[in-house]
């Protein structure tokens, strides 16, 4: 029997992302989503940092899929240099609770207009916990390096792809495309991660 995997998330985008990556490893985990087990249990996501965070998103549906299955979340976000950091574990309420991906990247824009190109490295950070049946924890870190242009460029991914461009590259994340993106992206690399360690214990 394939052992099951749910996704601890609510997010419609990072859902797809980790559910690509997994299936288009072959690792022969059966991806499903939160909704299989009646929905993501509302989480007050008050860690002070990503860690904290990933396991109480990670916990709170290992509580209702109550050992019937792995359990993964992610938490995620972007910190910008020239802001000390910010958005960070805000990123996804940045312009306030309930603003739009959109609200969100307007926000970061205004507040870098006019800074110098030196000044606008970035990063993404994402941790990976995932718990198993007997409810052990596990982390796995993934960072991609980059920086923030001045407008929004590309139709692709979500958040704040349309204006971050990876370092090496010269376009952002939205015009890369979604194989290229899950090569480099700070999801990607904790996936990776995770695989690796999964291929090590594949219990
Ligand atoms: P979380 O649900 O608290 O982990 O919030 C994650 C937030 O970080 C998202 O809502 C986005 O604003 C941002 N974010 C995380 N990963 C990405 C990404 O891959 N692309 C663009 N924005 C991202």
């Amino acid at each position: 029997m394939s052992t099951k995997l749910y996704l601890a998330t609510g997010n419609r985008h990072k859902a797809e992302e980790l559910a690509r990556w997994m299936e288009g490893r072959g690792l022969g985990w059966e991806v499903r989503s939160a909704d299989a087990v009646g929905g993501m249990p509302a989480v007050e996501e008050n860690a002070a940092d990503f860690v904290g965070n990933a396991s109480l998103k990670a916990r709170a549906l290992a509580a209702v899929v109550a050992g019937a299955g792995w359990v993964l979340a992610d938490d995620s976000g972007l910190c910008v240099d020239a802001l000390d950091g910010a958005p960070g574990v805000h990123s996804a309420r940045y312009a306030g609770s309930g603003a739009s991906d959109g609200d969100n990247l307007s926000k970061l824009l205004a507040a870098l207009e006019g800074m110098p190109e030196e000044r606008r490295r970035a990063a993404f950070h994402c941790v990976l916990c995932l718990v198993s049946p007997e409810g052990g924890e596990r982390f796995f870190e993934g960072i991609c390096p980059g920086r923030i242009i001045g407008e929004r460029r590309g139709g692709g991914g979500f958040g704040y792809d349309p204006a971050f461009v990876p370092e090496g590259e010269t376009r952002t994340f939205a015009e890369l495309g979604a194989e290229t993106k899950d090569r480099i992206s700070h999801r990607g690399r904790a996936l990776a991660s995770l695989a690796e360690w999964i291929s090590r214990d594949p219990s």
